[in-house]
């Protein structure tokens, strides 16, 4: 990675657009109305690229947490939005995805502002991603329906049963900073076409585009009180929403660790969860495949989005007969996953979300050589301002290894060698996660049968984190629980009432 020495690492000039947008005053979206905070905390907006601060967003106060929830509540409670014709509500989802779509430009810039991912991967995995979650889910506010049901043990003819799907009521959805607007869309979009309404925080570090689709939310015809979005730090504007008992919901993504606090606060109230949480996800490399493809596939996996995924695949198993092979490849595929500023037009990955997560995945990288791995590729840091990290694979590392066995959430990725089917199924299901898993084979038995013994929510064969509206998404073990995504997801916004009339 010498070669960065040579390469600048000085971020791109903001458009006007962007830079307008980011001039803005601190205020949450509160009833369709931008509104002042009832304290004057605001959180620094940090470009990641630079590690300059380039605007402020509120941190939003109990209080502010409050007046949303209040807000969402009555818009709930009257039936303005869970009341109107399916055929209203999907329309007006459609017309915000047509919004976000003809602001696609400023979203994919914002993001790279505010994520430091590249403009070029935002503008075609995140605003189409957040797009597609809007239009396949407002299909569904037309589709939900319950169904007649024959009693079992009451007199046939003398009762009539049925069920009825409802919506669960208010919505606090929680959001990550690795793919924000695509989070923050994936998590209204079935709450919208169930009927709920909601109040939506993004992470404190990446507020940004959210923000920007609060503008678009009433734009788009959303009666008041439908969509509120706020910005706060977790353990504080987070903390309030999981705990309030007007709130009937929480969909949260981000790490197992919070994950974990938010169910055991959600209980008090009983509130419905959903979670999604991290990941270790194996990619395995059997030795009947082309390898040099398979490398270009297995660097994908981990190096995208600077491997702030929590589907990357972060544990390579490569067959000991293509080992050393697997691992060349890999290291030169790295080459195109060099991190550069996210406006600058070449990359392909840019910095680590913060200085928070550089110094975190700098740590694991420390930790695994002190441990006796070796650095196979990368393992540094080019010498910039912003937080770059170079893609790095370690080997010689074993299953006791914190980089093994712990998320990292980085382009840091531990290979291991593997004899045959047995051993690998047992290796990939050695971790507390289960969320993703990748397997290369042309071999269509040893597909299956890996995909039947890997204990993940999804799997992929000779392809890695292809994701689609339609499939549901979700973890095994500590990666989760409930899917989000494909019919699982609105069910996940749903109750199901049943109703037996005695004629
Ligand atoms: P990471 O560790 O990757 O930064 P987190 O799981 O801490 O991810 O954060 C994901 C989201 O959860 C963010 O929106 C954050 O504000 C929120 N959050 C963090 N702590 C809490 C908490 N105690 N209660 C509710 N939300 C929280």
């Amino acid at each position: 990675m010498n070669e960065t020495a040579t390469v600048s690492f000085e971020q791109l000039a903001y458009s006007q657009a962007a830079q307008a947008f980011l001039d803005r005053e601190p205020r949450l979206f509160i009833n369709n109305a931008w509104t002042a905070s009832s304290h004057d905390a605001t959180i620094a907006v940090e470009d990641p690229s630079s590690g300059r601060i380039v605007s402020r967003v509120v941190d939003a106060s109990d209080r502010d947490v409050d007046r949303a929830v209040a807000a969402a509540r009555a818009a709930f409670d009257d039936g303005r939005w869970s009341g109107l014709a399916p055929m209203a509500r999907e329309r007006t989802m459609n017309r915000l995805a047509d919004l976000i779509e003809a602001h696609a430009d400023l979203f994919a810039e914002l993001e790279a502002i505010d994520n430091g991912k590249p403009k070029g991967m935002a503008g075609a995995v995140d605003i189409p991603g957040a797009i597609s979650q809007i239009r396949f889910m407002a299909g569904w506010a037309s589709k939900v329906a319950g169904e007649t049901t024959a009693p079992y043990t009451l007199p046939a003819g003398k009762v009539f049963s049925y069920t009825v799907k409802e919506p669960v009521g208010v919505c606090a959805q929680i959001v990550p900073w690795n793919f924000p607007l695509l989070m923050a869309c994936l998590k209204i979009a079935p709450a919208l076409a169930a009927g709920c309404t909601i109040v939506l925080k993004p992470a404190e570090q990446t507020s940004i585009t959210a923000l920007k689709l609060a503008d678009l939310v009433a734009e788009a015809g959303f009666p008041a009180g439908v969509v509120n979005i706020i910005t706060g730090n977790g353990h504080t504007a987070g903390d309030r929403m999981v705990k309030h008992p007007d709130v009937d919901k929480i969909a949260f993504t981000g790490s197992t660790e919070i994950g974990k606090l938010i169910n055991r606060n959600a209980t008090a109230t009983m509130k419905r969860v959903t979670l999604e949480l991290g990941g270790k996800s194996p990619v395995v490399v059997m030795p009947d495949v082309d390898v040099a493809s398979v490398a270009a596939g297995a660097a994908g996996a981990i190096f995208f989005n600077s491997g702030q995924v929590c589907i990357a695949g972060s544990r390579l198993f490569a067959h000991k007969s293509i080992f050393d092979e697997v691992i060349e490849g890999v290291a030169q595929a790295s080459a195109f996953w060099a991190p550069r500023p996210s406006l600058d037009p070449a990359g392909h990955t840019g910095p680590l979300v913060s200085r928070e997560q550089f110094d975190r995945v700098m740590g694991y990288i420390e930790a695994g050589k002190r441990d006796g791995a070796s650095v196979a590729v990368g393992g540094d840091a080019p010498a910039a301002d912003g937080y770059y990290v170079n893609p790095t694979v370690l080997v010689d590392v074993n299953p006791q290894m914190s980089v093994v066995r712990e998320e990292i959430f980085g382009p840091v990725v531990v290979a291991q060698r593997f004899e045959d089917l047995d051993e690998v199924a047992s290796m990939a299901n050695d971790t507390c996660f289960g969320l993703g898993a990748g397997v290369w084979t042309r071999d269509l038995a040893t597909m299956h049968k890996l995909a039947a013994r890997i204990k993940a929510g999804t799997v992929w064969g000779n392809c890695h984190a292809m994701i689609d509206t339609a499939l549901p998404f979700g973890g095994y073990k500590q990666s989760g629980s409930g899917r989000e995504q494909g019919r699982q997801g609105i069910n996940a916004y749903l109750e199901t009432k049943s109703v037996i009339i005695q004629l």
